[in-house]
């Protein structure tokens, strides 16, 4: 997306990532955490990505570049895609819903609930940033209800999938934010989605924001208390579990060169 100026002279200028992470299972298929911006975004941009968005964010859409036809690329099919697990419902982590109409959606109870019940003390919030055409083909929801703990965190099992990944709340951004726990050989990855936008925020101390970004959360959040207190969560899990988890955020372009993935 838009391209941010560096927070200081060690970095250089670099265009906003939206980061998603393709995990090929032994027994479940394919599970996609987040899914970015889809195909109908990039067909009908002002109808469901907004106006709006587009001015600010200035997304790229480019086919290519959604999830539906990485996944092509790397000799799968979409229907390989058997489970999705989205950190949040805003349109640039669920717009690539409708790519992938089989697959179980995995999300916190309370985001779904903001999504789907006009009951919902959040529900004008929850349409508002999730737009109509990402939705209109009926994801198949499922749920999930924090039951556990992760590194004395709060953990959710997600239905179908053994617990090598797990949805962790880290609300605030959104009602039901949560970040996606990922097993790997050597430690777990936590892809934090929007918990935090510039990796200055749970690394540096004192913390350290990106100003335009830091706009961009402050304008974006349901609870400003909530969203603070899961930063300090994440420092602290940082602090004392770095070793052992690897944690990254969705949209910071400096923390996603840095992957060792890549
Ligand atoms: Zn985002």
């Amino acid at each position: 997306m838009r391209t941010l100026p560096p927070v200081d002279d060690s970095t250089s200028p670099e265009r906003i990532v939206c980061h998603c992470l393709l995990i090929e299972t032994d027994a479940d298929g394919l599970v996609l955490v987040e899914t970015g911006i889809g195909l109908g975004d990039v067909e009908h941009p002002r109808e469901s990505l907004g106006a709006d968005f587009l001015a600010f964010a200035e997304p790229v859409l480019d086919a290519g570049e959604t999830a539906v036809r990485q996944v092509a690329r790397l000799g799968f099919s979409p229907a390989d895609v058997r489970h999705i697990a989205v950190t949040h419902l805003h349109r640039d982590h669920a717009g690539g819903l409708p790519d992938f109409p089989h697959a179980r959606v995995h999300l916190h109870e309370a985001e779904y609930r903001a999504a789907t019940d006009p009951g919902d003390e959040y529900h004008a919030y929850g349409v508002e940033h999730f737009s109509e055409p990402q939705r209109a083909h009926g994801p198949r929801w499922a749920p999930a209800r924090p039951d556990g703990s992760w590194f004395g965190l709060p953990a959710a099992r997600l239905e179908g999938l053994p617990d090598d990944i797990l949805l962790i709340p880290l609300t605030g951004h959104t009602p039901g934010h949560s970040g996606v726990a990922v097993r790997t050989a050597d430690r777990w990855l936590l892809h934090a989605g929007d918990a935090y936008f510039y990796q200055g925020e749970i690394e540096a101390d004192p913390p350290v924001s990106h100003p335009l970004l830091d706009l961009v959360q402050e304008n974006a959040q349901a609870d400003r208390d909530l969203r603070l207190e899961t930063l300090h969560r994440l420092r602290a899990l940082r602090r004392e579990h770095g070793g052992e988890v690897e944690i990254f955020s969705a949209h910071d372009p400096w923390e996603f060169r840095r992957q060792p993935h890549l």
